[in-house]
């Protein structure tokens, strides 16, 4: 180990914070062991739906112009649906990003007079204008379609009596997001998605349950498909695209909303059959492939951070002990000086831009600047590592991600450095 030292040491790691992570680590073996194990199940399913589709060389050919018939593209879309276990899968370049493809699934799916809940409280930022929570040109609210929301209860957990309430005859779609983005609410796991669309299921059975699995996909070894849900709904710069596809997002259901979805996508009549691969299918099959173990990796990461911050008396969600459904760490570190210090850390470790400052900055649709790390391959990846938070009280930092352990490992090794070096945290 004294030659890993020595190299960190010449990338600015003391050996008081390398010590200080080694001990840390001693106490995670059995909860990474048990990371490993989910890794090792979503890889066997990944590597059985690849052979039961006889995946070929001939599936990664580039295909242009209107992409009829293009095998790469159709038998990834059965892959997709074989690990989610659903009847269909719409996963492609020409949905552009996560938000994207939930806008897809909810305006093919809703109708005029219809109505939409989330009875998880509110839905990820850049949705609200997409249903209109926020006005927007061409939201769904725009078009006729209602929503209702049920906040969670003040500890975190379902309102079953407020869910109960809020459906009606118009109620057609339910929102449910897994992760919690960039709120303060717990994320669910599966099973609890689960007893959710089971109980809303039993009070009108012909509800649509969609899931933004956003940030979920390969945390456990079964998804909301899994449990109930009719539609699954991510984006391939999260964890499915292994770090490898540069765009993209999924859709996979059942086969009545994966061909609406697919209308809305390209044009009624057309669906599925148009849509060229653009030579992406190497990096969306190989991604994908990847996908199960570049996920335990920023699980790992996400882990080993909060038992280093922690017991230093930084806050952190999820603590240091509680169990995992997304890849999602926040940090709150008690100052702005924390936030740069531990963003400057991520981007110094970074293999792309490592030479660059994070700063506080003004963004479009914040009300507080806002500070971001990130040194990615793909431009605004969150599988690979990053962080960022708005400069408000509790000055929480949020990160995610990482294409490998060891550069997860890196990188907050780095932002605690960066911490002592600010005097911001003595070991
Ligand atoms: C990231 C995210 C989205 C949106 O995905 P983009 O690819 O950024 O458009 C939606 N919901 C959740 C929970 C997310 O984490």
């Amino acid at each position: 180990m004294e030659e890993l030292l020595e190299l960190y040491n010449t990338m600015g790691i003391s050996p008081g914070v390398y010590n200080y992570g080694e001990e840390t680590l001693k106490k995670l073996q059995s909860r990474f062991a048990d990371i490993d194990r989910i890794a090792e199940h979503n890889q066997a399913k990944v590597i059985a739906a690849m052979q039961k589709n006889h995946v070929s060389a001939a599936c990664f050919a580039a295909t242009t112009g209107y992409g009829y018939d293009d095998v790469g593209r159709d038998n990834l879309e059965k892959v997709y649906a074989d690990v989610f276990h659903t009847e269909a899968a719409l996963v492609r370049p020409q949905i552009t990003c996560g938000t994207h493809a939930l806008t897809v699934a909810l305006s093919a799916n809703l109708l005029p007079g219809d109505e939409l809940l989330s009875p998880v409280g509110l839905p990820y930022d850049t949705l609200q204008e997409v249903i209109g929570i926020r006005e927007s040109p061409c939201s769904l609210k725009e078009y006729g379609v209602s929503y209702r929301q049920v906040d969670l209860l003040s500890d975190g957990t379902f309102d079953f009596d407020g869910i109960c309430k809020a459906i009606n005859e118009k109620t057609k779609l339910v929102t449910i997001q897994r992760s919690k983005g960039y709120a303060t609410r717990p994320s669910f796991s599966v099973k609890q998605i689960g007893e959710l669309i089971a109980f809303v299921k039993s009070i009108k059975s012909d509800i649509i349950c969609m899931v933004d699995n956003c940030y979920g996909e390969f945390v456990e070894t079964i998804e909301p498909s899994d449990v109930g849900a009719d539609m699954v709904v991510g984006s391939l710069i999260k964890n499915p695209g292994g770090g490898l596809a540069p765009i993209g997002g999924y859709i996979c259901g059942t086969n009545a909303c994966i061909q609406r979805c697919a209308y809305r996508l390209s044009a009624p009549g057309l669906g599925q059959e148009v849509g060229a691969n653009l030579g992406l299918m190497p990096a969306l099959y190989q991604g994908f492939f990847l996908a199960p173990t570049v996920v335990a990796g920023a699980e790992k990461g996400a882990i080993f951070a909060a038992n280093l911050y922690e017991p230093l008396g930084f806050k952190c969600v999820p603590n240091a002990t509680e169990s995992r459904h997304d890849i999602i760490q926040a940090v709150e570190l008690g100052s702005e000086e924390g936030m740069i210090a531990f963003c400057k850390g991520i981007q110094a470790a970074a293999p792309v831009d490592s030479f660059a400052t994070p700063l506080p900055w003004d963004m479009p649709g914040y009300n507080d600047k806002v500070i971001m790390a990130a040194g990615a391959f793909v431009q605004g990846s969150s599988i690979e590592l990053s962080a960022d938070g708005p400069i408000r009280p509790p000055y929480a930092v949020y990160f995610q991600g990482g294409l490998t352990w060891y550069h997860a490992k890196l990188g907050i090794l780095m932002s605690l450095q960066k911490m002592v070096d600010a005097g911001l945290v003595t070991l």
